[in-house]
């Protein structure tokens, strides 16, 4: 999947420039794309310490006609600028949903699905409506769903947004926090909230075996996750070494190259099959 895409988004990010026109287009485009069947689901497994499976991420991909493949980190920011990002996260939601539904009826499996919420899609007046809508409809019991929320939504309103997150943890739902350390939370917010789990972002992971601030880091991440009682993974794993660090420092949970790519709904069910054995 990399290799394809590093291609495409190189030729993505040469044509399109960052300027309004280009942004107008882009919309256009997805806003088409959403209605053509351009976008697909593919899912990333998560692994704890015994190796086992124990949940994927779900990740949105967009392949389109004339642009290639766009990565998210691009399209999604235009989705959240236009108004499209309540179709988009819909997509993304029903889709998910009903993807591994239809796998779990097949294999009986029991894990984690983590989707990720971006901040407009939370803020969305309906959206506590749609996801039980969707959770319902799909049939997979709410507490094998996490929300992935990334700190950028603490910017927002809290008063408007610990209800919500309450809202949804009494749904039993898990939340989990995406890209944590890398943008702005304070521990005092962490006490009020209803989290379940820590991500620790790949820009750390990266620099595990020979950067020591960023091995401080993931330390001090795995510190507070263990004094909050959460479950702290960690994304972006690439290698063994990677992997034994943090499994030394105490993390419980990993994804990452190491041990798949993300992956197409058929393509996961091939993958449970071979770990079944
Ligand atoms: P993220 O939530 O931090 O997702 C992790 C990203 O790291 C994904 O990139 C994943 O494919 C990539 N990744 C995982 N393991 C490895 C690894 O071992 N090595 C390398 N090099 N990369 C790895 P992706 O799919 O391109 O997504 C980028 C970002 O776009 C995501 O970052 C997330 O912020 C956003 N995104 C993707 N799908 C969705 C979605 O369905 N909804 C929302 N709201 N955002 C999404
Ligand atoms: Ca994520
Ligand atoms: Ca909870
Ligand atoms: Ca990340």
């Amino acid at each position: 999947e990399a290799k394809k895409h590093k291609n495409s988004a190189r030729i993505f990010a040469s044509h399109m420039q960052d300027s309004y026109l280009n942004k107008v287009l882009v919309e256009q485009k997805l806003r088409h794309g959403l209605e053509q069947g351009e976008l697909f689901m593919v899912y990333q497994p998560q692994v704890d310490c015994a190796g086992q499976l124990c949940g994927v991420e779900a990740l949105v991909r967009w392949n389109n006609a004339d642009l290639g493949f766009v990565p998210p980190d691009q399209f999604i920011p235009v989705a959240e600028a236009s108004g499209l990002m309540p179709a988009l996260g819909n997509f993304i939601l029903h889709t998910t949903l009903n993807e591994l539904a239809a796998l779990q009826k097949k294999m009986s499996l029991n894990f984690d699905i983590s989707i990720n919420i971006s901040v407009s899609q939370f803020l969305q007046p309906d959206f506590i409506t749609i996801l039980t809508r969707e959770i319902m409809g799909s049939g997979i019991p709410s507490r094998m769903v996490t929300l992935e929320i990334t700190e950028s939504l603490f910017i927002e309103d809290l008063d408007q947004i610990i209800p919500l997150l309450k809202q949804i943890n009494d749904m039993g739902l898990q939340i989990s926090m995406d890209d944590f350390g890398t943008g702005y939370s304070s521990l005092s917010m962490l006490r009020q909230l209803p989290i379940d789990e820590l991500k620790i972002d790949k820009s750390f992971v990266d620099g595990i075996s020979d950067n020591r601030a960023d091995q401080k880091m993931i330390q001090n991440i795995i510190a507070i996750g263990k004094n909050y009682d959460l479950v702290v993974l960690a994304e972006g794993v690439e290698d063994q070494k990677q992997m034994e660090m943090l499994q030394r420092f105490g993390c419980d949970r990993f994804q990452g190259y190491h041990f798949s790519r993300p992956l197409s709904a058929g393509d996961l069910e091939h993958f449970l099959r071979k770990a079944v054995g």
